[in-house]
């Protein structure tokens, strides 16, 4: 399928003349593209491995956008970022080389077809990508200019009926006063303009609709989502037929388990922190840790699925064996140390991989704990954002003495099943909180990445109390001090 020889061997011809001719006898004349043909052209395991991850940073900071964007001018400003920063495609009037024009489109085409692959193996997956390749194209397509319109439109074979000035009043009758008389008009089935007809940007007629030149971007998205749509069905179907490249498989697999956020490596230091300073470090533990702590220091107990959670977080964040050991026999007062050591000692040294298949096991991510196993009556573990009624989290967040609005905004957040969106909100607004107290700022707000698992949380919150280190690294610490201090957003790779 990808076959990048032709490409060597033809080079780009006429690279010494105007860009724009160049280009346009490339194979990829616009920037824009419906992605209709496979690329046929060679690329190495590593361009296959970059180009794919590189789209997936751009697709994840779309979803990150929708969901926390300010509005659409913030909206547009953080996909261009992230375009920018990961998939840049220059257009014709721009003064760059061919090589680089074609070279964007080339990577720009074939990291979409990678994720076809990649993403067409469940439903749900296939769901996600849909969502995301639809909105990128909505975005490019609404910020290129007219000739590049054009000719995506023309690329794409809407197969559109213009509705001629004459047969307006015949079809329209009065209604045909809701469209600028100077607008043209294109007769199709409602069907592929249910977005306008949900928004009444439509006139409907006997099943069908009159969309207006200006609305005819929602129709270029429902030809992709459709064409999409066969195409991922198709590459599933075809997928199992790779099974027997070892070398494409894992890449396309990981891909994919990309969506879900990539398992966060702990920063703490086994032994760095002992049993008696979880308790001072509470403090900074996500609100799933925090409700888990409490309850046990409240009932002197926990049950398996909350004792495994909290367990691991704690091991994650640096605490030992031998400390964990102590800081549960402290824990569970109310019962003897014959007790302990029968039911539960053995639980803690298996955790820590000394028992058992002697396995090293790792925290939670936030996204096991949000899909797995939910609590049941008497159960703690599981994610305040995901199983708390909307009365309860409230309360929960009050404690933290968030304003009213403030709390508000999170569980509204919660409410509308961002679960990880909105504890990552509730995060940005204790670390603006804290910073406050140090330097009030009106108007000061941090934006961080969603928050991935209670291990990244506690980091980035624990962060704000450590000077930050003299290079700034990429790590999480850092980037907490960084904004904490003050320092510009682009030091704390925030969207
Ligand atoms: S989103 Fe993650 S860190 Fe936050 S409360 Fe839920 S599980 Fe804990």
């Amino acid at each position: 399928m990808f076959n990048q020889r032709a490409v060597k061997k033809e080079g780009y011809p006429g690279e010494q003349t105007a860009v724009p001719e160049v280009v346009r006898r490339s194979r990829y004349p616009c920037r824009l593209s419906m992605y209709s043909d496979a690329p046929d052209v060679e690329v190495s395991i590593e361009e296959f491995e970059t180009f794919a991850l590189d789209r997936l940073q751009v697709l994840r900071a779309i979803e990150d956008a929708q969901l926390r964007a300010k509005g659409e001018d913030d909206m547009r400003k953080r996909v261009n970022e992230a375009l920018e920063k990961h998939m840049p495609s220059h257009t014709n009037r721009s003064k760059l080389p061919p090589r680089q024009l074609v070279g964007e489109r080339r990577k720009d085409h074939v990291s979409h077809f990678i994720l076809r692959l990649a993403f067409s193996r469940t439903e749900e997956l296939r769901g996600w990508f849909l969502r995301y390749e639809c909105a990128l194209l909505k975005h490019r397509f609404q910020n290129a200019d007219l000739a590049e319109k054009q000719e995506l439109l023309s690329s794409a074979q809407l197969r559109l009926a213009h509705l001629s000035p004459a047969d307006r009043g015949a079809k329209l009758g009065n209604a045909s006063s809701f469209y600028a008389q100077q607008e043209q008009l294109f007769e199709v089935d409602f069907e592929r303009v249910l977005d306008l007809v949900g928004r009444s940007q439509v006139v409907l007629r006997a099943g069908r609709a009159f969309v207006p030149q200006s609305e005819v971007a929602t129709l270029l998205i429902h030809e992709f989502r459709h064409t999409l749509t066969q195409a991922l069905s198709v590459c599933a179907k075809a997928l199992p037929q790779m099974g027997e490249d070892e070398r494409l498989l894992p890449v396309l697999q990981n891909l994919s388990n990309q969506t879900a956020r990539s398992e966060y490596q702990s920063t703490g230091a086994a032994g760095a922190v002992t049993a008696e300073s979880v308790v001072g470090l509470s403090d900074s533990f996500p609100l799933c840790m925090q409700h888990l702590h409490s309850q046990l220091a409240r009932d002197h107990h926990l049950r398996h699925g909350g004792r495994m959670q909290l367990g691991l977080f704690l091991k994650g964040i640096g605490l030992g064996l031998q400390d964990a050991l102590v800081f549960w026999r402290r824990a569970f007062s109310a019962m003897t140390d014959d007790q302990f050591q029968k039911g539960y000692a053995y639980n803690i040294r298996h955790n820590y991989g000394m028992e058992g298949k002697r396995a090293d096991y790792t925290p939670y991510s936030c996204h096991r704990v949000i899909m797995s196993n939910p609590p049941g009556p008497g159960d703690h573990h599981g994610c305040p954002f995901r199983h708390f009624s909307s009365e309860r989290l409230r309360a929960a967040l009050h404690k933290d003495s968030l304003p009213d609005p403030e709390v508000r905004e999170v569980a509204d957040l919660a409410q509308a099943g961002h679960y990880q969106v909105a504890c990552t909100r509730h995060l940005e607004l204790r670390l603006l909180h804290r910073r406050q107290n140090n330097q009030p700022q009106p108007d000061a707000d941090i934006r961080l990445s969603a928050v991935t698992s209670p291990n990244q949380y506690f980091d980035l919150c624990l962060g704000c109390t450590k000077p930050a280190p003299p290079a700034a690294g990429a790590d999480t610490a850092s980037t907490a001090a960084a904004i904490l201090s003050g320092a510009p957003k682009a030091a704390a790779a925030i969207y």
